[in-house]
């Protein structure tokens, strides 16, 4: 089973990706099978169970301002940056209100990722 944490680095990697499209709304209601379709971690996942996973992951980005609730169930993406850590090389998505460390060792030192050529 999956940890609320992977399925976080994954529902930020689809608003990143969603962003770089141009589309920063997005349906609650639509996230977990929008995650079936283009992950295949989550493909044998029954969209009820995975949407009922990613409630508290959802509500927790709420909280962090990564995601405004808008009226009729609609989520609004903050804008994200791809960093990667320079001592773990974990790859992080974080929004303009979120302290710049590496979400899985706390390092300061982050650099763009993928780096600039
Ligand atoms: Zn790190």
């Amino acid at each position: 089973m999956d940890t609320p944490r992977e399925l976080e680095w994954y529902l930020r990697d689809h608003l990143f990706r969603q962003a770089g499209k141009g589309r920063t709304r997005i349906a609650r209601a639509e996230i977990a099978g929008e995650m079936i379709s283009l992950y295949l971690r989550y493909r044998n996942y029954d969209p009820g169970q995975l949407a009922g996973l990613m409630t508290p992951v959802i509500d927790d980005l709420v909280s962090m301002r990564v995601l405004s609730q808008l009226e009729g169930g609609l989520l609004e993406a903050a804008p994200m940056t791809r960093m990667q850590c320079a001592k773990c090389f974990y790859v992080s998505y974080l929004a303009e209100a979120e302290p710049r460390v590496c979400q899985r060792c706390s390092g300061t030192e982050l650099g763009e990722f993928p780096k600039r050529k």
